[in-house]
């Protein structure tokens, strides 16, 4: 979909960079209870190289036919990680390929250097966490960041589940047991970010401004969660008025009823554990990180995994600007105190390219949100803000770089800011922050009714 689509040196095996896919359109066929799956993909793509086959990642799950676009049947073969279509004959840059291809199998996560990741059989559900490689455990794909993809995903499941999906529901058909649910997402979404969540859940449906968003949870919790994302309304309006307007139809989010060593985000959704929602508000800041992780990092997407930074720096910073507008802490005191904490902590981290190992590493987290901070401090407030929103307006639906943010940082303020993102992003040091500087919080602090924090 988007120009850019080469392989990634995080995840080298990954992705085919003679193609861009433009759709996926998936029929899912699943029984939780012997979790099996069996899946017809339909993959519209272009060719951006000459090429003579296509090289889809695919983990788990064996093809079983394939057929490509003036061939009935196209011969393919597959390893532990790819399935490699032959075409009819040789596609040069920019024609069009359609390739279906059947599927089963008991899909299970991947193990990798960061966990296992993918499809996982919960308790009683199925739960899709695929950053940054498991998307290829449920269905054939170019599994890179920057290739990003419209979807239709259908899945069948067994009657009194409830099946949410990446996208907004488009149908729902109950028949012999069991209940069809198709979501279609009309923004472009990295395979990273599909997801597929099924459970024995509550959905209610809340306003959020003139978001409308789900809650979806088991309904034992049904107390807990409703204090802990009592507060979900007016995160939205304080995001959308310092990053931009939402950037999708909707929002969902979605607590399992297993408990989750991280939440996470995916398009148009936040996923959280049962651990992570206490009744008190105890980890709001991640309901707010998730939240702003659909300006940063879905529908502005990194076209490279070493640009992790502007994903996870940027929600960063978001739960330290929800903090200073919900009546804690302000955001140069959120710095100023993990400014000390990574003092104390080794430095042999590069920001700018931390290297797959350390990708997820809490400091990519809080160095990003300080580098995020720096540039408050040294271009001010206007500007700072008023770049955030140009960088999610301009690029929505993008996948991009690191360059790309310093340029607009520069454009919007007027200053010369390659030291300052040197300094961070590109040496081990910690630098000092910006002094002298005096940071106002956003608006003037609400008074929490709770009075929790
Ligand atoms: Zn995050």
């Amino acid at each position: 979909m988007t120009g850019q689509v080469n392989s990634d040196a995080y995840t080298p095996q990954s992705g085919d960079p003679h193609i861009s896919v433009s759709h996926y359109d998936l029929t899912l066929d699943y029984k939780v209870t012997t979790n099996r799956l069996s899946g017809t993909a339909v993959v519209r793509g272009t060719a951006v190289a000459s090429t003579k086959t296509i090289a889809l990642d695919l983990v788990g799950l064996r093809a079983t036919k394939v057929r490509v676009t003036g061939a009935k049947a196209a011969s393919f073969r597959q390893t532990d990680r790819k399935l490699r279509i032959t075409l009819p004959s040789e596609l040069a840059p920019g024609d069009e390929f359609e390739a279906t291809i059947l599927y089963a199998g008991a899909p299970r996560p991947r193990r990798t250097r960061w966990g296992t990741i993918g499809w996982e059989e919960l308790e009683d559900g199925v739960l899709v966490a695929s950053q940054p490689t498991g998307a290829a455990t449920w269905f054939p794909c170019n599994d890179v960041p920057a290739d990003k993809a419209m979807y239709r995903i259908s899945v069948s499941t067994d009657a009194g589940y409830t099946v949410a999906v990446t996208g907004r529901e488009v149908s729902r058909t109950t028949r012999g047991g069991k209940t069809t649910w198709v979501y279609e997402s009309v923004a472009p979404t990295a395979t990273y970010l599909a997801t597929v969540q099924i459970g024995r859940y509550t959905t209610e449906q809340v306003a959020l401004g003139s978001v409308s968003a789900r809650l979806i949870y088991p309904q034992p919790l049904a107390a807990r969660v409703h204090a802990d994302f009592a507060d979900l309304g007016q995160m939205m309006s304080v995001f959308e008025e310092t990053f931009g307007p939402y950037p999708f139809e909707d929002y969902v989010a979605i607590v399992t009823e297993d408990d989750l060593e991280i939440p996470l985000e995916a398009q148009g959704m936040g996923i959280f554990g049962a651990n992570h929602i206490d009744g008190v508000g105890g980890l709001e800041r991640l309901v707010a990180h998730e939240l702003a992780h659909q300006w940063f990092g879905n529908s502005v997407g990194i076209a490279a995994w070493h640009d992790i930074w502007l994903n996870e720096g940027f929600a960063c910073y978001a739960e330290w600007i929800w903090s200073e507008r919900s009546g804690g802490p302000t955001a140069h005191a959120k710095a100023l105190t993990h400014y000390g904490r990574l003092s104390l902590l080794e430095k042999d981290l590069l920001l700018g390219d931390p290297g797959a190992d350390l990708m997820f590493d809490d400091r990519i987290y809080k160095r990003g949100a300080l580098t995020l901070h720096a540039l408050r401090l040294t271009i001010g407030d206007e500007a700072f803000f008023s770049a955030l929103r140009i960088w999610t307006e301009r690029y929505r639906g993008e996948a991009t770089s690191t360059p790309e943010f310093i340029a607009l940082a520069e454009e919007v303020s007027g200053m010369a800011l390659g030291g300052l993102f040197e300094e961070w992003l590109e040496q081990r040091e910690l630098p000092a922050l910006p002094a002298g500087a005096v940071v106002a919080p956003v608006t003037a602090a609400r008074r929490r009714g709770s009075g929790r924090g």
